[in-house]
């Protein structure tokens, strides 16, 4: 058996707009600020969906689902990571888990943790675990200032 790892990484900024929906782990957070992004900005599947990429060697997520092309505006993030999870199946690889670290300073992330872990093991087909981390007032997101997101990811064939 040939076992791969994968690390993926996002950060997404707090934006001003009302309208933005806060969306983590495809899982709403109501009446909190959004993240700026060209999908629903979901940092937290889009980290996930790097580390499954990254650990079956399919390059980024950019690549398969370009910010350019209008076609991904304003995308359901957990239907990209579902794409990406048979993608990788697709070449060969069987994901194994994925544990992903977030770092804000709000949402309180530890009510919905659940929620967002059932989410994502059921678009990536395997074990997602999510965990919430303060950046303790330290730096832009210690600021308050965006939601940074980092995840590995395990393959196997
Ligand atoms: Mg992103």
């Amino acid at each position: 058996m040939t076992v791969r790892v994968g690390q993926g990484f996002d950060v997404h900024a707090f934006s001003d707009a009302p309208d933005r929906v806060l969306v983590l782990g495809g899982v709403v957070f109501e009446g909190e600020r959004g993240l700026v992004g060209h999908s629903d900005a979901d940092v937290v599947a889009h980290a996930c969906a790097d580390a499954l990429l990254g650990a079956a060697g399919l390059g980024d997520i950019g690549q398969h689902f370009p910010d350019t092309d209008p076609q991904w505006a304003g995308a359901d993030s957990i239907g990209l990571l579902t794409e990406v999870a048979g993608r990788v199946r697709a070449a060969g690889w069987e994901p194994g888990n994925v544990d992903c670290a977030v770092v804000c300073e709000r949402p309180k992330l530890s009510p919905r943790r659940d929620a967002m872990q059932q989410r994502l093991t059921t678009a990536v087909g395997a074990p997602v675990t999510v965990k919430g981390n303060r950046a303790e007032g330290l730096g832009a997101i210690g600021r308050a200032e965006g939601i940074a997101a980092f995840a590995v990811a395990v393959v196997s064939r």
